[in-house]
């Protein structure tokens, strides 16, 4: 795993450092990860405040320790884990926290442990085996809530969660009736897919939700509707979150659940895109490419390989009046996949020497890190500027030379 200094202390080794271009003076070597508590923490009070439920966060979209206690602080009281060492990071991190188990195929091992020794009573699953699997690894616990992941479409969204998990339309009722028995509380959830572009993405899935409780005949306490809230980035840019919640409210109220029936999400991708960026540095320009000294291996994994775009500006100055153009990436590894198509925009005379910040990579992109080849960012600094873009800061608030138009 990659070395990190803690962002405290960094914070204090950049103590005049408040926002990106500060720290491009200091002219670093490698690539710095700024961090943005105050945005973590405005999203998490955003969902906290208006999603009509609760909202977990979905540990894997990024599961820095400083993040997760920020989310803590910001009033996020479950955690959506999918392996046993998330189990234990977020236990040991925060031992207060409620710990739901979202992974619809686990290890009996993990299952076994987190039950016993961490606390855990949620677990989702999609299968008869999986079903098995938790009534023998929890010694047939009577305190369980129980969530049948079904499978809904990914149409609406930017990245498909369609295929690998979920239970098909034709052996739901049988699987929702057997979890029944078992189950203290009996949940439903699914995922439309992560950057869903529109809230009828949600709509549709609640309606397979309706099908699926009125097949089974069965009460359900529980309905969870995933991920797959969106960010916002070049040329992905959502309606309000407002309109997702208000049509997941609407849905959920016409639902046939007990009255006392909870609304459950698990949003990763909101909660955190905003929290983090890189500085990098160009090493070399050929053409409208550049050399960076972060990629593929880096935090820069959607960017190379599922083409994604994020926001980027050029650290100068005096600002450059020079025209966008539009460049493309190569990171450091020696690898020609490490590349990044974009297109990204940036003045034409951006060359060796300039530095680069790339926006809205706290979600995914810091989790994905590797130091392949020895390049990487070793250094993570606290900022207090804003983020590159936002879905939480009203467009006439945020101050325009730090904001790109998307
Ligand atoms: C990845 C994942 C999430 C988070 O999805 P986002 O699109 O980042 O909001 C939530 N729930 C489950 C089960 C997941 O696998």
């Amino acid at each position: 795993m990659h070395k990190h200094h803690s962002a405290l202390g960094l914070a204090t080794a950049h103590s005049t450092a408040t926002d990106a271009v500060d720290i491009a003076k200091s002219a670093p070597v490698n690539p710095v990860t700024l961090v943005r508590p105050h945005a973590a923490s405005r999203a998490a009070r955003f969902f906290t405040e208006k999603f009509p439920g609760r909202s977990m966060y979905a540990v894997k979209a990024n599961p820095s320790r400083e993040l997760l206690q920020v989310l803590w602080d910001s009033g996020v009281t479950h955690y959506d884990v999918a392996s046993i060492a998330e189990v234990r990071l977020v236990s040991r991190t925060l031992p207060e926290a409620t710990l739901c188990f979202m992974h619809p195929v686990k290890a009996e091992e993990a299952i076994h442990q987190a039950y016993f020794e961490h606390g855990v009573r949620v677990f989702s699953l999609d299968s008869m085996e999986e079903l098995e699997k938790i009534v023998s690894a929890t010694r047939g616990a009577e305190d369980l809530t129980l969530c049948v992941r079904i499978r809904v479409s990914s149409d609406l969204s930017k990245l498909s969660l369609a295929s690998k998990f979920g239970v098909a339309p034709g052996e739901t009722k049988d699987l929702l009736m057997a979890t029944r028995q078992v189950a203290d509380a009996l949940g439903i959830c699914f995922h439309v897919g992560s950057q869903a572009m529109s809230p009828d993405a949600y709509a549709q899935a609640m309606e397979r939700v309706r099908a699926a409780i009125v097949e089974a005949a069965v009460t359900v306490d529980v309905v969870d509707v995933g991920g797959g809230f969106p960010s916002s980035y070049p040329g992905m840019e959502p309606p309000p979150l407002e309109l997702y919640f208000e049509t997941i409210h609407r849905a959920f109220e016409s639902l046939p659940v007990s009255y006392s029936a909870e609304l459950w999400a698990e949003p990763g991708r909101a909660l955190c895109a905003e929290y983090s960026s890189i500085i990098v540095r160009v090493e070399r320009r050929r053409g409208d490419e550049l050399y960076i000294n972060d990629g593929a291996y880096g935090a820069l994994f959607d960017a190379a390989h599922i083409g994604w775009r994020f926001p980027v500006r050029l650290l100068r100055e005096p600002e450059s009046n020079a025209k966008d153009v539009e460049f493309s990436f190569y990171g450091p590894t020696c690898d020609d996949l490490d590349h990044m198509a974009g297109p990204f925009a940036l003045p034409a005379d951006t060359r060796a020497g300039d530095y680069i910040e790339i926006g809205m990579l706290g979600a995914y992109g810091s989790a994905m890190r590797t130091a392949f080849n020895g390049f990487g960012s070793d250094e993570t600094v606290i900022v207090e500027d804003e983020p590159m873009a936002s879905l939480y800061v009203p467009a006439e608030q945020a101050p325009a030379s730090n904001v790109v138009k998307l």
